[in-house]
């Protein structure tokens, strides 16, 4: 695919770069990034709006955050001395944990000379005579690269709801994705939770131990499944540590890089007290077995789905003594596994505590936050604490914070106006020598594995880049249709795409973001990386390279 790009600028002695590249963010994927740019020998500066380093897990300090996929399929994979080094203590490490090993990671690879914390990137602007992008911070300070990095996270613009009177609330209050450094007691006080994805699920768990009072605030349940952690010894440790390789093989085999893999059963194929059997046996084991190892068609059957729906129920009837709750706990609109699982530790034996109440938004809508707590249409609570466990204006929120502008000026807002379109996911035809690392339409899943190749790509192109004095880099706009068409095309069939989710760029508390999308890639890895691999075998012919 041929493209007409301009002619070499003249002006760039005019304009000096203060750096070869700029990544904005250092959580997994921005960390992982400047190191591999600096084995290249490249000037790179990484702006970081936090205190410190590791994205996600640097502002999700909420209680009981922790990994739901397990510890040593999750962190680095690209150091061998690093992986000998790191001893994980739980199958599914907690949060401070997760944050310890990054702040070991940058440490280790002396990451922080570069990194330049506190600097939120305000705006990005492509300059097309000095090729080169101009990025100025929120304090006004202005820097140049050749190129832009963004590693901004899926999921890190948090929203907070669209409920009248949020600002006039006395008491505490607190969005899980923006908790405090410092730890907060809720020892006998009278605490709400608003929201029951993922993080509500654990944050509700956690907050039961010890709140005098917990009210959750349920608009759409979701169907959880047991995470079963359990702590790592010293001899489980050193077995890991010899699989490791394994491991990492396994991940890379499976369609999410999980260590978990579809059954290639389908549900029907086989007797229905084998099928019983089999959904006991994922429901007793740890992760997300039940979700991405379960038979092979729950997520395109409509059948299939309701056969696990079913069994999840009856479990929560099971689990929940009143039965009146446990019908306001059972997801209606939705069936398992269409929406992101949440993992649980005794969540649903909460709702039998005496000091937990649940109440079923949908049914009395919240009016308004008040003064002293919250009003619905039947009743009004005092609170001491409110915590907003309602999400993020997930993939495509981030870019929208970030004032992005291209050739020409063009907003990238703008050209994502009908969602995002872009070329493997990486880059965006109009924004030259700008890479995204986990932007919309790569492969999610087990996202550390999918950050490693992302950025390993990234950094190949770079290589080619410098080896061959190419100083533009921009998708054309047949690779961007292109991969945009395929990449709708395997949404077609996946009952989540017919679901109302981050995943389906979802989110009532941001104007515009009503109608779903197809925001992420939703092949399997394998396809994705070897589509990526061929690009770069045939020396990009697909990109536009000056
Ligand atoms: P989420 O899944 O989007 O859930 C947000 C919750 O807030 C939903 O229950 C939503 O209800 C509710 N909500 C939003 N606005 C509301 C409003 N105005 N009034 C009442 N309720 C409202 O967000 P999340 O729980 O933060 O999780 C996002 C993703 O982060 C997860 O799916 C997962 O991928 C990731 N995560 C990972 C981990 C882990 O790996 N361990 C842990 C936590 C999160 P509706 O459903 O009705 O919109």
């Amino acid at each position: 695919m041929a493209a007409s790009v301009p002619s070499q600028p003249s002006v760039e002695a005019t304009s000096p770069l203060d750096y070869d590249a700029i990544i904005i963010g250092a959580g997994m994927s921005g960390m992982y990034q400047l190191h591999r740019l600096r084995e290249l020998g490249m000037r790179v500066r990484v702006f970081e709006a936090g205190t410190g380093v590791g994205g996600t897990w640097y502002w999700n300090r909420y209680p009981g955050a922790r990994f739901d996929s397990e510890s040593y399929s999750y962190g680095y994979s690209f150091s061998k001395e690093l992986l000998e080094e790191w001893d994980w203590t739980e199958h599914f490490a907690p949060q401070p944990e997760t944050l310890r090993y990054l702040n070991f990671v940058a440490d280790k690879f002396d990451l922080r000379r570069d990194i330049q914390f506190r600097s939120r990137v305000a705006s990005a602007h492509y300059d097309e005579a000095a090729r080169s992008w101009a990025v100025e911070l929120d304090d006004g300070r202005r820097h140049r690269a050749r190129f832009l990095i963004t590693a901004i996270g899926v999921l890190s613009s948090p929203t907070m709801p669209r409920i009248a009177g949020v600002e006039t609330f006395e008491g505490k209050s607190f969005h899980t994705a923006r908790w405090p450094h410092e730890a907060v007691s809720f020892e006998g006080k009278r605490v709400a939770v608003i929201g029951t994805g993922a993080t509500g699920v654990q944050t509700i768990q956690e907050v039961a131990k010890t709140a005098g009072r917990l009210t959750v605030f349920q608009r759409t349940p979701n169907w959880c499944a047991p995470l079963h952690n359990r702590k790592i010894d010293a001899q489980t440790m050193a077995k890991i540590r010899a699989e490791y390789s394994d491991i990492f093989r396994r991940c890379q085999e499976t369609f999410a890089c999980f260590l978990h893999t579809p059954d290639p059963r389908g549900t029907f194929e086989v007797t229905p007290e084998e099928r019983e059997a089999f959904f006991e046996k994922l429901y007793a084991e740890p992760g997300f077995g039940i979700w991405q190892g379960n038979f092979r068609d729950i997520l395109t059957d409509r059948k299939a789905n309701a056969a696990i729906s079913d069994f999840v129920a009856r479990k929560i009837r099971q689990r929940v003594k009143d039965q009146a709750v446990a019908e306001k706990l059972i997801p209606r609109d939705h069936g398992f596994g269409t929406r992101r699982v949440p993992l649980e530790t005794k969540y649903y034996e909460v709702y039998n505590q005496p000091n937990v109440t649940l109440v079923d938004i949908k049914a009395t809508p919240i009016e308004r936050i008040t003064p002293t707590g919250i009003k619905t249409s039947d009743a009004e609570y005092a609170f001491d604490i409110i915590i907003y466990a309602t999400g993020f204006d997930a993939i495509t929120g981030a870019f929208d914070q970030i004032d992005l502008r291209g050739v020409n000026g063009l907003r990238l807002k703008e050209r994502w106006r009908n969602g995002p379109q872009t070329y493997l996911g990486v880059m965006v035809e109009g924004f030259p020598n700008m890479m995204m690392l986990m932007g919309p339409h790569t492969a999610l899943g087990n996202i550390p594995r999918s950050i490693e190749y992302n950025v390993e790509w990234v950094t190949g192109l770079l290589r080619h880049a410098r080896s061959a004095g190419i100083t533009r880099v921009e998708a054309t706009p047949e690779g961007v249709a292109s991969w945009t068409d395929h990449v709708k095309s395997l949404g077609v069939g996946l009952l989540s795409n017919e679901i109302n989710s981050w995943m389906t760029g979802i989110n009532t508390n941001v104007e515009g973001k009503q109608t779903r999308i197809i925001a992420r890639y939703s092949g399997s890895a394998p396809a994705y990386r070897a589509r990526c691999d061929e690009a770069a075998a045939n020396g990009y012919r697909e990109l536009a390279l000056a």
